[in-house]
């Protein structure tokens, strides 16, 4: 099945989402036509290409954007918004994994990728992060885990609260207590990435639309084939996440496209009622809930992963069942948007940083951190095929396995495996 096209009308923002409606959309860019050449060509318009083709334009390298569809159309323009710190492994398990010097290095990483997000969304990133706790052991983890960071990478990365002091944030009767991270944030998802484009095009780079690439003839210099067109150049990025589909053999094998869900309720009559203060929050499980206010005081929620690659009919009353045990006071809730989105998760629930032929690059993979991640992976992309590899080697370097049995499998074996947690997520244990 072509993601590309399974859920979503060529060449249009989706329809339900709340993030479209209240988005000015630009005028759509020209499709490719014909040869054209340019230095490196990236396919895929979403965080991951956008700031690869910003900082490579702002090195004064030729750059062309191939989008199958608009700008932003991807999980770039859907997401939750949340802009969190570290990586979707803990930095104590990545210390087990990976020894402490190679832990540390990504977390400076994590660092640096949240203040670039935040340096590049201006004016639209809000500060302030939470993590709540389902059950007491939930608890007991995530406080284990902000000790242990606070001795080892500092005060101010994650305050603990008890479930006391966690209602100056959430009014949620499910939550034990939690986690404040205030160096973390959120952010209007399709916004930022126009802005990223606009910012990338400011620069020098040149987005074309409408422009799904179906082939790439690998070389000296690699042919990039669309229906209308084709561009050579000398380097390919494949920025394509949970959209690429079978471009490239090697990144399909160790990166797996998963669906996720978001709803925005009709204004609340009450916000502070529920979220007393702008923080965006996401809780233990493992069928992650997500959720924070809109600037029009919407309740914006996500949950509900699946596992076949069709939307649901009804997303509005997939997700409206977690919304509602979380918040149980807003039984019946008008929901106003509902939409779905195609991300990328690995094995090792790592990125997947490879160069899977000669002049071919990839980032991929974020397991749902990629809002800041993927920001962070285009600099590092665009650093690398400048000659900056330090970074690229580091993460290029991070232990990455196949899905077993390969392309034709990982879906229903992941299936299987996911449908077990998330049915231990309801039984609550
Ligand atoms: C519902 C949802 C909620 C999420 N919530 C969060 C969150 O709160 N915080 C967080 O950090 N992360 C979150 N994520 C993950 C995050 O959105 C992604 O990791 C990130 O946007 C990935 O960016 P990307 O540029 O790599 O991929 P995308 O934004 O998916 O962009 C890939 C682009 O490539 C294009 N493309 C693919 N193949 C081709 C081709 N052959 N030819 C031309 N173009 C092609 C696609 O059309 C698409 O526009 C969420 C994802 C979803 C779906």
């Amino acid at each position: 099945m072509n993601l590309l096209y399974a859920n979503d009308r060529a060449g249009v923002y989706p329809q339900g989402s709340w993030y479209t409606a209240s988005t000015d959309l630009p005028a759509p860019r020209t499709p490719v036509r014909g040869e054209t050449r340019a230095q490196v060509c990236i396919v895929g318009a979403g965080y991951t290409g956008l700031s690869a083709a910003l900082h490579l334009a702002q090195a004064g390298i030729d750059v062309i954007v191939l989008e199958a569809h608009r700008a932003g159309f991807g999980a770039s323009g859907r997401n939750g918004g949340q802009v969190g710190l570290g990586w979707n492994v803990d930095q104590m398990a990545l210390e087990d994994r990976l020894g402490a010097d190679t832990a540390r290095l990504l977390w400076d990483m994590s660092l640096e990728a949240v203040g670039l997000t935040r340096d590049l969304a201006g004016e639209d990133f809000r500060p302030g992060l939470l993590h709540t706790d389902w059950t007491r052991s939930d608890l007991r983890d995530s406080h284990a885990l902000a000790a242990h960071m606070q001795k080892v990478y500092g005060k101010e990365t994650m305050v603990p609260l008890d479930r006391k002091a966690l209602e100056a944030y959430v009014r949620s009767p499910r939550y034990k207590g939690g986690v404040f991270m205030p160096q973390g944030g959120h952010l209007h998802p399709l916004r930022y990435a126009l802005r990223l484009a606009a910012q990338a095009e400011a620069a020098g780079a040149v987005i074309f639309e409408e422009s799904p690439v179906h082939h790439i003839k690998i070389g000296p210099q690699p042919i990039v084939q669309t229906d209308k067109g084709r561009v050579i150049a000398q380097e390919v990025l494949l920025a394509g996440n949970g959209y690429l589909g079978g471009l490239n053999r090697k990144v399909a094998s160790r990166v797996m496209p998963i669906n996720n869900y978001v709803v925005a309720t009709d204004p609340l009559p009450d916000p502070e009622a529920i979220l007393p203060s702008d923080v965006a929050v996401a809780d233990s499980k493992f069928v992650v809930n997500y959720f924070r206010r809109t600037e029009d005081n919407r309740l914006l929620f996500g949950g509900g992963e699946s596992y076949g690659y069709r939307f649901p009919e009804d997303i509005a009353a997939k997700v409206r069942r977690p919304l509602e045990q979380v918040f149980p006071q807003l039984k019946g809730i008008p929901i106003s948007h509902a939409w779905g989105g195609t991300l990328a998760i690995t094995m090792t629930r790592l990125p997947y940083f490879a160069r899977p032929e000669p002049h071919l690059w990839s980032a991929s993979g974020y397991s749902g951190h990629g809002v800041a991640m993927a920001t962070f992976a285009g600099r590092v992309l665009a650093d690398a095929i400048a000659g900056r590899m330090n970074q690229w080697d580091v993460l290029a370097g991070l232990p990455m396995m196949r899905f077993p049995g390969g392309p034709a499998f990982k879906s229903p074996l992941l299936k299987l495996a996911m449908t077990w947690y998330a049915l231990r997520d309801r039984l609550g244990v």
